[in-house]
This record gives structure tokens, C-alpha cells and sequence, in this order.
């Protein structure tokens, strides 16, 4: 299976980095995983048709993860998708995609009757709401679903892909999780979000130490994620969800490698990697 990197950012806008998003692809199938800011340009420079994808994956519904959801449909009912959308995503994804559709029915009506395509199939959209965890089959791909914590988020995901005897787990967004180095036990590669220290610098009344202290204890910190996949014995480290978007990537590398003990790679947008 392929991994891609679509989008290896954070809220805040980055151009070299868009917002939270990934492809996972065999030669049968493909899962998008989140859709954040940006996801259908980098789906395109991918050369990735969303006529195409199975299913969409989100791991937890922080805007930053769904906020392109409508451009995302939209865009592929403009390059003539003809089956609906597969959806699966925490508790509250039903609403949240009811809502959104609801926002631009009116838009969407006014186009279906104006623009005369012969199929409305991309509007569709099929939700499934996970449990704690679960086991759900897309084509020749199993993906694996577990809880992880990023409380006061009720309802997040980390992921487990499975194709052909290698094992892809993403963290999703977390802090450091006694559930994500169970179920990501001897993957072939670990995709996990970094918090890194030392490199956000305070703002006037914007950003104080209790603000910075408040996002840092929902992430996973740069001094703590290479023990994660220590633990986790994983093969491969890639690092995203870079909270700054810009750092010093020598500094990270050597604050990750001595505590996971090989090079973890730092992800960047489009990057893609075969497991
Ligand atoms: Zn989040
Ligand atoms: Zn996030």
C-alpha cells in the first residue's frame, strides 16, 4: 500500500503546509483520511481523482480536519462522480454532515436543476459513526479503528490500515496514548502528530504560557513521541500535524532520535511513501 501526505499542517495557514489530510492507496482502492484546508489541490498535484476515492475516513471532527468536507463533494461533482460517498467518522459526524449539507442546499439545488448532469449520486453522502473500536473492509484495505486522547475531544480516532501482511497506524490527533502503542504494536510505520517544544513563541495577550500550555497538553510533545514509538516498536516514524509549521527540522530529528533510537522522517505535503 501507498501512504500520501496531502496535508501535514495545522490550523494555522502555511502554504508549504495545508491542513490535516491523507491518502491511503492500493491499486484497488484508496482512503482519504481527514479533509482539511486545501485537500483538493493536493489531491490533484497528487494526481488523485476524488471521482474515484472509496471512503473518507476522519479521525475527529477539530475544524481543522473537515473544514474542506463541502469542497471535497462539490469538487467532485464537478469532475463527475457518480456514486455516493462513504463516510465514516466519530460520533456527532452524522449531524455535522447534515449541517454542512444543509448550509448549501439551496446553492445545490439551484446548480442540480440549472446545470442538468445526469447524476446527483456525489451528494449522496453514506455516514457511519464508529464505536469504541472496529473493523471495517474497503476493497482489498482493512482499516482498523481505536480511540485515542485528545480530551476535551470526546470522540477521537488513531487508525490501523492493514493490505497484504504490512500495517500502517496513524495517530490522528493525541497526546501521548497508552491505546495507540497497544493497537500500533510492530507497524510497519507510524504516522503521528508532533507538538514541538520549544519553537512556538508567545504573543502579547494572544498567546500567553497558560494558551500555549493548554494546546500543548492535547498534542503529542517532540520530547515524548519518539518513546512513543519506542514502545510501540515501530519500523518507520513519520512525523506530521507540525504545531509550529515551521521549525528547525535538524533540532527535531535529534530530540526524536534518541529516544525512538533511528532517524524519523519529517513529513512534508505530497510526500509519499510505499508500506
Ligand atoms: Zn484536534
Ligand atoms: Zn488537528
Amino acid at each position: 500500500m501507498q501512504l500520501t501526505l496531502l496535508g501535514t499542517g495545522c490550523p494555522k495557514v502555511d502554504h508549504k503546509r495545508f491542513g490535516p489530510a491523507n491518502l491511503v492507496s492500493t491499486k484497488k482502492s484508496s482512503i482519504l483520511i481527514d479533509c482539511g484546508s486545501g485537500v483538493t489541490q493536493r489531491l490533484k498535484e497528487a494526481k488523485v481523482s476524488s471521482t474515484n476515492i472509496n471512503a473518507l475516513f476522519l479521525t475527529h471532527l477539530h475544524s481543522d480536519h473537515v473544514v474542506d468536507l463541502y469542497q471535497l463533494i462539490i469538487s467532485s461533482w464537478h469532475s463527475y462522480r457518480i456514486k455516493p460517498w462513504r463516510v465514516f467518522g466519530p460520533k456527532g459526524t452524522k449531524k455535522f454532515v447534515n449541517k454542512i449539507m444543509e448550509a448549501w442546499k439551496d446553492e445545490r439545488e439551484q446548480r442540480i436543476k440549472y446545470e442538468q448532469r445526469s447524476s446527483t449520486k456525489a451528494f449522496n453522502i453514506i455516514v457511519s459513526e464508529f464505536d469504541n473500536y472496529g473493523k471495517i473492509k474497503i476493497g482489498d484495505l482493512i482499516v482498523e479503528y481505536f480511540t485515542v486522547d485528545h480530551k476535551p475531544v470526546k470522540y477521537a480516532y488513531g487508525f490501523n490500515f492493514y493490505h497484504k501482511k504490512k500495517k500502517l497506524t496513524m495517530s490522528g490527533d493525541t497526546k501521548p496514548c497508552d491505546n495507540l502503542m497497544k493497537y500500533g504494536q510492530l507497524t510497519d510505520l507510524l504516522l503521528h502528530e508532533v507538538f514541538i517544544e520549544d519553537e512556538i513563541k508567545t504573543f502579547e495577550k494572544m498567546r500567553s504560557k497558560k494558551t500555549l500550555h493548554n494546546v500543548k497538553s492535547y498534542h503529542t510533545p517532540s520530547t515524548v513521541v519518539g518513546k512513543i514509538a519506542k514502545i510501540a516498536r515501530c519500523k518507520k516514524l513519520v512525523l506530521t500535524h507540525f504545531v509550529p509549521t515551521e521549525f528547525n527540522h535538524k533540532k527535531l530529528i535529534k530530540v526524536v532520535e534518541k529516544d525512538f533510537g533511528k532517524k524519523p522522517i519529517i513529513g512534508k505535503d505530497l510526500l509519499k511513501i510505499r508500506i
